[in-house]
């Protein structure tokens, strides 16, 4: 019961593009995750496999049709998947670091690529899909959505990540501060010297220090997540 990602898509050949490379790449060699891309064109019923018509009530693009993904779907999701069906939308809810979490803590997941102006709303609703969005921006189709999705949840799967990249103190984790800054060799480079207590080898100190800057940090750059910060950890007493 390896963590699997089901992909539905009109570009198949998209998969597992970056993911096939690097921490990923490994992981899914290792068996760690699996991945199986579904064409929605195979599941079109006419000679032409069309999978898309014009709007209803007129107006620019094409809607891919709620029979043909239905049919698609039907056939990834067997009876029983406890698997989330995911719409890549812009219209979703915005991904954040506790859905991946979440996500990669069960089974895996169903991702749909929409094309063109995106899918008929029935077929949203009568399978119950959650909608998702990676950022308020439009992209030209789900795929580099469900890359961006996959590649955020298989780095949290047991055994993906070493010492070496972990996921214990960065951005966007518990507490919900963003990361304090790094430095490596050389001590000074160009004129610019490493922070002097990073170097002092005093644990203590380099956590206060570590602390103080991601605080600054957070509130300099994302207001909305200090105010959330402040709320959750926040209160008398506090920084
Ligand atoms: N007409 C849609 C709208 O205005 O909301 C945009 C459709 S977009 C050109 C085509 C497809 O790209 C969508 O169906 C969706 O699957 C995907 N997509 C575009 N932007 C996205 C985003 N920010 N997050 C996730 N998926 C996105």
């Amino acid at each position: 019961n390896r963590w699997r990602a089901s992909i539905l898509t009109l570009f198949p050949e998209m998969f597992p593009g970056p993911l096939g490379l690097s921490l990923a790449g490994r992981a899914l060699r290792d068996g760690r995750w699996s991945l199986d891309t579904h064409d929605i064109r195979a599941f079109a019923t006419d000679r032409h496999r069309t999978v898309d018509d014009t709007p209803a009530g007129g107006g620019a693009g094409m809607v891919m049709r709620p029979d043909v993904l239905d049919t698609a779907i039907g056939e990834v999701l067997a009876e029983g998947d406890a698997r989330p069906l995911i719409y890549l939308t812009p219209r979703g809810r915005l991904l954040d670091q506790a859905t991946v979490r979440t996500l990669a803590a069960g089974p895996g997941c169903v991702l749909l690529c929409g094309r063109y102006e995106g899918i008929d709303q029935r077929v949203i609703e009568a399978r119950g899909m959650v909608e998702l969005s990676i950022g308020d921006y439009v992209l030209s189709g789900g795929e580099t959505a469900a890359l961006v999705l996959l590649d955020a949840c298989v780095r949290l799967l047991p055994g993906v990540m070493g010492a070496a990249e972990s996921a214990t103190e960065e951005s966007h984790g518990a507490e919900g501060l963003l990361e304090y800054p790094h430095y490596t060799r050389p001590a000074e480079w160009n004129g610019r010297a490493i922070p002097e207590v990073l170097l002092s080898g005093h644990h203590a100190e380099i956590a206060r220090w570590r602390r103080a800057e991601s605080e600054r940090i957070t509130k300099e750059r994302r207001p909305d997540l200090w105010a959330r910060h402040e709320a959750k950890h926040g209160g008398a007493g506090g920084m």
